[in-house]
């Protein structure tokens, strides 16, 4: 059995990574969705080893410490995220394509320990549909606002570091598109 590829998925905030990620996991049973652990508390409907391994500061420090860690990043100044390194593994191992849905610094870190990986950059189709996603809710105050928005635009500037681009206009299109990808990867091992 050859070793599958590692696909890693990241983009500006507010671009729709996360729904895109759930759309694959319910679609393609068959590609491996990296589940993460974090600090932060779970929202309603999340369930703990399915959409994140929800774990407390103590046990983040020691993955980290035991080498677990494939990558890691605090996200929005407040909670970790990281990617327990095993699983993939073991998918990649037994033949079977991963995917990582992760932000641009752990996209980065990945970049350097696993250089053989795809990088996929998801993009909004304007900028203003990003803009309109973003602030869109309309809850943040003008200060919180730029300050999304001047992110936003720093993130959209790394899309040159990505090897692939996916435009995000409707999330069934875009998830077929990914899909495509990692298949086509299997097929040319
Ligand atoms: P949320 O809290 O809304 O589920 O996710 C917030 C952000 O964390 C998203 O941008 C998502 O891509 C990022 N994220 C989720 N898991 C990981 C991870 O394992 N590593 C890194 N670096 N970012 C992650």
């Amino acid at each position: 059995m050859s070793r599958a590829k590692l696909f890693v998925l990241a983009g500006p905030t507010a671009v729709g990574k996360g729904t895109v990620a759930a759309a694959m996991r319910e679609q393609h049973p068959e590609i491996y969705l990296s589940v993460s652990a974090t600090t932060r508390q779970p929202r309603p409907g999340e369930v703990d080893g399915v959409h994140y391994h929800f774990v407390t500061h103590e046990e983040f420090d020691r993955l980290v410490d035991e080498g677990q860690m494939l990558e890691w990043a605090v996200v929005h100044g407040i909670n970790r995220y990281g990617t327990p390194r095993g699983p993939v593994e073991e998918a990649l191992a037994a033949g079977r394509p991963a995917l990582l849905e992760i932000d641009l610094q752990g996209a980065r870190q990945v970049r350097e320990s696993m250089p053989e990986a795809v990088f996929v950059f998801l993009k909004p189709p304007s900028w203003e549909e990003l803009v309109r996603r973003l602030v869109g809710r309309g809850t943040e105050d003008e200060e919180e606002r730029e300050r999304r928005l001047a992110t936003a635009r720093q993130e959209l500037a790394a899309e040159s570091e990505f090897d692939v681009t996916i435009v995000n206009r409707e999330v069934h299109a875009a998830v077929e598109e990914l899909v495509a990808l990692m298949v086509d990867s299997v097929h040319n091992e």
